[in-house]
């Protein structure tokens, strides 16, 4: 029996922790249930573990790690693909069995394939892209459970139900030797949300205005809680959308409450992966206690934008349209789901775009969707590239936080870019005076469309 009158976030740790109850600034020793690394922080996450446990350590459950290679792949950059390399090394000494390496085999090296160029596929039967997508894709989040990861947006698993947070390097090191981290319990912010979205609407602009509401600092240390009508209306896709950003306010974790569709996706990715498909999910009490409770109405909400240099920077689509802009993009864990690109391919069906845009499939899975998804009997892929975007058959992180200078939608110049990513201070998409602007796919569509912020209602029925 748990204390009722704590929050999810609070009940999920207090399980992890052994614990009746948890109250918000205790320090807990977390069992944790999942731990991910990518190959910008796996290297160091190995280093931390080899140089405390010892160089013939064995993680703790070769289970329980999953090792996605996502961010700097599709590039010529040697240090790059080292990383990769690193991270296949330590799986075959440690017999890990979730590994979604970008090549098949176990003892090569993945080369940048001039020839094939951005565009063209340039990976094996197992990558799965960007991690966030892909742990939700491969049956790796689970409703009750604890997942941590070595990135910031591991929040994004928030979505099912789960405690999800992004850790450093010293810490993961900590958990691959031990399955445990001492963790402080984070007070809970509550956004009740009721309503509905009017058409054009999405759920990047009820994370966007959230965040302006309270800040790109707003909820530090806090836990994120989406509950109410608004939310339950919201499908798994958006819920991801929301959660994923908790972290651009400065939350420690976003998190809905499970229902039927959390469990539908569940058992689908699990039963499709044979991944693990037992959990035991936790519910909303009804005499919660928040350090902030806050009422929004979906319905009034508007096509939103986060504008450079931080994603609490925030004003309506409508008021932005004397910025000009150099370039759109829609792609990564964020924005770059399935339902990301319908979305997108809905407005500029049998138009042209006006500036440079670029679209980056988060995951293979993505890809393969895009391809066989049809509007009025056309591929939304081919509905893209008609419509004159950059798309690439690779997916992964790309551009959405710069790498090497070869990196597929990179800025390499001052640009004003509009997209569907997660975080826009200075130097995240590549050159440090570049300007992104954050905003949902139909906006970022609908501004490709016109070379300035537009308000996507116009092309949205
Ligand atoms: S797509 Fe962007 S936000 Fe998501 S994991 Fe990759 S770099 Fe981070």
């Amino acid at each position: 029996m748990y204390c009722p009158a704590v929050t999810l976030t609070e009940k999920i740790m207090a399980r992890a922790a052994g614990k009746k109850s948890v109250q918000p600034g205790d320090n807990v020793w977390v069992q944790v249930d999942v731990l991910m690394t990518h190959d910008v922080c796996g290297p160091g996450t190995i280093g931390v573990f080899k140089r405390e446990f010892g160089k013939d350590a064995k993680v703790w459950d070769k289970n329980k790690v999953v090792i996605i290679p996502d961010h700097y792949i599709f590039t010529a950059d040697s240090k790059s693909n080292r990383n990769v390399d690193i991270l296949r090394d330590f799986v075959k000494e440690q017999g890990l069995k979730y590994f979604y390496d970008v090549i098949d085999d176990p003892n090569g090296h993945w080369v940048f394939d001039p020839v094939k160029g951005n565009l063209k596929k340039q990976y094996g039967s197992n990558y799965a892209g960007v991690c966030h997508t892909a742990l939700a894709a491969k049956g790796h989040t689970r409703p009750g459970e604890v997942l941590l990861g070595t990135d910031s947006h591991t929040c994004m698993a928030g979505a099912f139900g789960q405690f999800a947070t992004g850790i450093g390097n010293t810490d993961a090191g900590f958990v691959l030797g031990t399955g445990k981290l001492l963790l402080k319990v984070p007070e809970t912010m509550r956004f009740w949300l009721e309503g509905q979205l009017q058409p054009g609407v999405m759920a990047k602009d009820i994370i966007l205005h959230c965040i302006g509401d309270i800040g790109f600092d707003g909820a530090t240390y806090r836990a994120m809680q989406f509950q109410g009508p608004g939310a339950s209306s919201l499908s798994m896709d958006d819920r991801m959308t929301i959660a994923n950003m908790a972290i651009e306010a400065g939350g420690k974790n976003g998190i809905f409450e499970p229902d039927e569709k959390t469990f539908a996706y569940v058992k689908d990715r699990t039963t499709a992966n044979g991944t693990k498909s037992t959990y035991d999910p936790l519910f909303c009490d009804a005499d919660q206690k928040f350090i902030y409770d806050k009422k929004f109405d979906l319905a009034k909400l508007e096509p939103t934008v986060a504008c450079h240099p931080d994603p609490g920077n925030r004003k309506l689509a409508r008021e932005l349209k004397s910025v000009a802009l150099d370039r759109a993009y829609i792609g990564s864990c964020t924005g770059g789901k399935t339902s990301d690109f319908l979305a997108f391919a809905q407005v500029i069906k049998g138009k042209k775009v006006k500036i440079d845009t670029f679209g980056v499939p988060a995951t293979p899975d993505v890809v393969a969707d895009l391809r066989a998804a049809k509007l009025d009997g056309q591929s939304v892929w081919d509905v893209m590239v008609a419509a004159g975007v950059q798309l690439t058959e690779n997916p992964g992180c790309a551009a959405c936080l710069g790498g090497p200078a070869d990196t597929f939608g990179r800025m390499n110049k001052p640009l004003k870019c509009i997209s569907a990513t997660n975080r826009n201070f200075p130097g995240r998409m590549g050159h440090l005076e570049s300007q992104v602007f954050l905003a949902s796919p139909y906006t970022v569509a609908a501004s490709a469309l016109t070379g300035h912020i537009t308000d996507p209602r116009d092309y949205v029925s």
